[in-house]
């Protein structure tokens, strides 16, 4: 059965589906973590809104969903840019009629030593992070405090708790992603981070050959002596451990869980 079909069956059987109805726009959704959060999002009979730098990805990862547009939408959208998440955002809300959840989760890598870290780099991999969480969150929280209702989760990492050489911005970004969940759960509006280990993602492939070049090692080493000698069992968490989680905190039915960070990672970094 496609997934469609998978959706539109499990609804008409009745099942209720954690998210029945609710709207959410998930950011970097036409890839890895991102995209596994909408699929699982829909399943349980949530409207997805998949916002992504490559908008053709992002269309085309909606009409995996709902081929007639009636239950998800591709957006192209930089969310390091104003203009863009505020049309971007403007056009979810007017399809769907509200707004129940956001995940902020698009982001990048880039590695190199801090001593030589090139400072456009520096600005790019704050701006897509921070800013793009920013101006995200800002966007939602107009129609969140309108409706008197929503949540909004961010997508930190064990970066957001430890550090790692080579990752100056994405650590420091990171961190700041968990101060910033903090402010908007203060503010009245439900907010957590979810913190996962290594996840083979794109974003992951790409750091591999990365690190073995600038640590001088195999990448069978960066795998099993950098990305996952802390964990308990050796492996990796999966795009389905990380949507589980985002799900968990999606559905969660009061404001008894907001400010916090759960890490997902296998045991690497335990709080
Ligand atoms: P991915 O490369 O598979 O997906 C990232 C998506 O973000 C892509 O579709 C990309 O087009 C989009 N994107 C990039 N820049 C954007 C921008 N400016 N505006 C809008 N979209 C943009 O990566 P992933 O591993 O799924 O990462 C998703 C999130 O999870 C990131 O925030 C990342 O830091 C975080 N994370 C990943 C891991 C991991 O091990 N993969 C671990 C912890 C946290």
């Amino acid at each position: 059965m496609n997934l469609q079909n998978e959706i539109l069956s499990k609804h008409a059987d009745g099942a209720a589906g954690r998210l029945l109805n609710k709207v959410a726009v998930i950011t970097g959704a036409a890839s890895g973590i991102g995209k596994e959060i909408a699929l699982s999002f829909a399943r349980e009979g949530a409207k997805v809104v998949i916002a992504d730098l490559d908008q053709h990805a992002a269309q085309k990862a909606a009409s995996e969903i709902d081929p007639m547009g009636e239950r998800a939408l591709g957006v192209g959208m930089d969310v390091s840019n104003e203009e863009q998440v505020e049309r971007g955002m403007a056009q979810a809300i007017e399809t769907f009629g509200r707004l129940d959840v956001l995940v902020s989760n698009a982001g990048v890598q880039i590695v190199a030593p801090l001593v030589d870290f090139d400072f456009d780099k520096w600005k790019k991999m704050l701006s897509i992070h921070l800013d793009g969480a920013f101006l995200t969150t800002r966007a939602a929280l107009r129609q969140m405090y309108s409706q008197k209702s929503g949540s909004i989760i961010y997508m930190g990492s064990v970066h957001s708790k430890e550090a790692s050489p080579l990752k100056a911005p994405y650590v420091t970004a990171k961190h700041g992603l968990v101060g910033l969940a903090k402010v908007v759960a203060k503010d009245g509006v439900r907010a957590n981070v979810i913190c996962p280990g290594f996840v083979r993602t794109p974003l992951v492939d790409k750091q591999i050959p990365e690190q073995a070049r600038e640590l001088g090692i195999s990448e069978a080493d960066v795998i099993k002596a950098v990305m996952l000698k802390e964990t308990v069992d050796g492996e990796f968490t999966t795009v389905q451990d990380v949507a589980e989680a985002a799900l968990f905190l999606a559905a969660f039915p009061s404001n008894a869980l907001t400010g916090q960070s759960m890490v997902v990672s296998h045991g690497w970094f335990m709080q």
